[in-house]
């Protein structure tokens, strides 16, 4: 089929999105193969249309408003286990490959279990959990280079990780198309354990109402401490540095303002690090939200907190 006819017109986002809020994309494809991705590009060059990617949808922001361009959705969501090495396309769901993992008796993703979304959009803000991240593990990645218009394999080193960053996030020409996770053989007892208790921790801090997730980074200890030893010092005095880094929860916490709800987003009461949409959130209800969080913890204590969630279509 022409790609013309594959590219759809007014699809609304919000349900692609776990935050459940979002406008229209003006144009939007599903890609499966490297053919139809590059197709989708090729079209989109031609047509004078902004290209923005948008996978499982679990840590965006969508305009109200829509996007103006071509959304393209990475589904290629093959996996395969070759030993101890995992061979994931970008689309594929990170709840399966943790669980295709466990089934193997393959440990190394167990801090992965229940963060929605995909591996692709795990890998260019470098998720993790638990003192773990996705970069850890990465042994190569396929990517398309847009401006090329060529696939090119990338190593881990070449991917840049570090805390929520890879290069793929400072470079938006490069898109994610797939990896080779290398983890290793485990104990099955073992694995089950941590995935347990794992699922118990999340059960219990991560909301039920739809969200994005945390939405703002953690902080550097040695960065609050610079700008706020008082508080770097209450921070330590609470055990709550964890691998040098202060939750920005605990913050907006201190601050009370969990409950906090303007329009239809609240500050959630489980997790003061996640803004829930209580039914009829707007983008701008978040934003608003967000900017009310960020005025009160740079008044207050002298920090400026970095949005981990990404905007689409701003
Ligand atoms: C309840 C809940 C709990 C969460 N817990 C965690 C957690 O513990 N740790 C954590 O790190 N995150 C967490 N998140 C956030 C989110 O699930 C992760 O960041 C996830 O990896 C995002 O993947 P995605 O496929 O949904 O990406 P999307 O939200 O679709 O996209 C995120 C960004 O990546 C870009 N992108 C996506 N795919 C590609 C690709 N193939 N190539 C290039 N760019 C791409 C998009 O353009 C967008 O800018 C949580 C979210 C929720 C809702």
């Amino acid at each position: 089929m022409p790609i013309e006819q594959k590219i759809k017109q007014n699809i609304i986002l919000a349900p692609l999105t776990t935050f459940k809020i979002g406008g229209p994309a003006k144009f939007f494809i599903e890609v499966k193969s490297k053919e139809e991705f590059l197709q989708a590009l090729d079209w989109a060059e031609k047509e004078k249309q902004d290209v923005f990617v948008l996978a499982g949808g679990s840590n965006v922001l969508i305009n109200d408003n829509g996007i103006k361009g071509l959304v393209i959705k990475i589904s290629n969501s093959n996996i395969k286990i070759k030993g101890e090495r995992i061979e994931c396309g970008a689309g594929a769901n990170l709840a399966v490959a943790v669980s295709m993992a466990t089934k193997e008796n393959l440990t190394g993703l167990e801090w992965a279990v229940g963060i929605p979304g995909t591996i692709g959009g795990a890998i260019r803000g470098n998720a993790g959990g638990y003192g773990s991240n996705i970069g850890e593990i990465i042994e190569t990645v396929e990517v398309l280079d847009a401006r090329k218009n060529q696939f090119l394999q990338f190593s881990r080193r070449d991917c840049e990780f570090n805390y929520r960053i890879s290069i793929f996030k400072t470079n938006s020409d490069l898109l994610i198309w797939q990896t080779t996770l290398r983890l290793k053989k485990g104990r099955g007892d073992e694995i089950k354990k941590e995935i347990n208790k794992y699922v118990k921790i999340r059960s219990k801090t991560n909301p039920k109402l739809p969200s994005a997730g945390s939405i703002f980074k953690n902080i550097n200890f040695k960065i609050l401490n610079e700008n706020n030893i008082h508080l770097a010092e209450k921070a330590k005095e609470e055990g709550v540095v964890k691998d040098e880094m202060v939750g920005a929860g605990w913050l907006i916490d201190i601050l009370d303002l969990k409950g906090k709800t303007i329009g239809g987003a609240k500050i959630s009461l489980e997790h003061a690090n996640f803004i829930v949409n209580t039914g009829k959130a707007t983008a701008e209800d978040v934003i608003t939200i967000i900017s009310y969080i960020k005025q009160q913890v740079r008044d207050r204590f002298k920090v400026q907190l970095q949005e981990e969630i990404q905007y689409l279509g701003f």
